[in-house]
């Protein structure tokens, strides 16, 4: 299906009077514009208060859920009291600031360091890629490469990684794909699978959840989103097939809607 444009004062309005709330927002291509390379941390302080913001509504939960590694979201988003997710929800730092790492470092790592030369070997002499090292996970951006390269480059990484993964723990890793992009990460590494985590026994069963993301992860969260009965809500800056229920285009406009939720639910009466 293609989402159409959201049109802000229902949508607006519905997520403005749910009696309790809870936000998921990714970060990269839905709060901000993409980085030069993943690596950079370019905070935006605007963004930072405008989450802050959120937070501090009644009755409202704010969950950044971002393909970064814990470490960046916050340095991205340092907001207290809200919970954030990194390298897809392997790594969480709950709203008290405890954090939770949801797989075992020393399941996860000796496969990729298996990977990682073999990698780093296949781009040595390639220009307009990236190697990221995340720590749960390797990812592998060819965002600067030209498309035939790209694709011929990724073909080779992807058998690079179903080789190393052979002698993995079986169902432990996933691949994951995308345009010019591939990434190497435990099973877990989901937004879909991380929604479910964050909301299975939960005090607010009767919460209206929203997501908004960007991209195919987020697409796994919508559909976990969806089935709970939830609100999606997808940034693109054209039409395209997604399981959201509605469109914005592109981060500017997100950053607004949120602006304009947050003056909207302000305004609501406790009940
Ligand atoms: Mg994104």
């Amino acid at each position: 299906m293609t989402p159409p444009l959201c049109d802000s004062n229902p949508t607006l309005q519905h997520l403005a009077a749910a009696a309790e709330l809870r936000l998921f927002l990714d970060y990269d291509g839905t709060l901000a514009e993409f980085a030069p390379t993943p690596d950079d941390i370019f905070p935006d302080p605007a963004v930072a208060s405008l989450i802050g913001r959120l937070a501090g509504l009644p009755r409202t939960q704010v969950a950044i859920t971002s393909g970064r590694r814990l470490s960046h979201v916050q340095a991205l988003v340092p907001v207290p009291g809200i919970l954030l997710a990194g390298t897809y929800g392997i790594e969480l730092r709950w709203p008290d600031g405890t954090e939770t790492q949801r797989v075992d470092w020393s399941v996860v790592r000796p496969v990729l360091d298996r990977l990682k030369p073999r990698w780093s070997a296949l781009l040595e002499d390639q220009q307009g890629f990236y190697l990221e090292d995340k720590g749960w996970s390797l990812a592998l951006h060819a965002r600067f490469a030209d498309e035939a390269t790209a694709q011929e480059v990724l073909r080779t990484a992807n058998q690079l990684a179903d080789a190393v993964l052979l002698d993995a723990p079986n169902g432990q890793f996933r691949l994951l794909g995308g345009h010019k992009f591939l990434e190497i990460g435990p099973s877990l590494a989901n937004k879909g699978r991380t929604i479910e985590f964050l909301t299975q026994g939960d005090r607010w069963p009767d919460a209206l959840q929203v997501y908004i993301g960007d991209d195919d992860k987020d697409e796994e969260a919508f559909a976990v989103i969806k089935a709970q009965g939830g609100f999606a809500i997808v940034v693109a800056a054209a039409d395209r097939a997604s399981l959201a229920d509605c469109r914005l285009p592109s981060p500017a406009v997100v950053r607004q809607f949120l602006q304009q939720l947050a003056e909207k639910r302000a305004l609501i009466p406790a009940s």
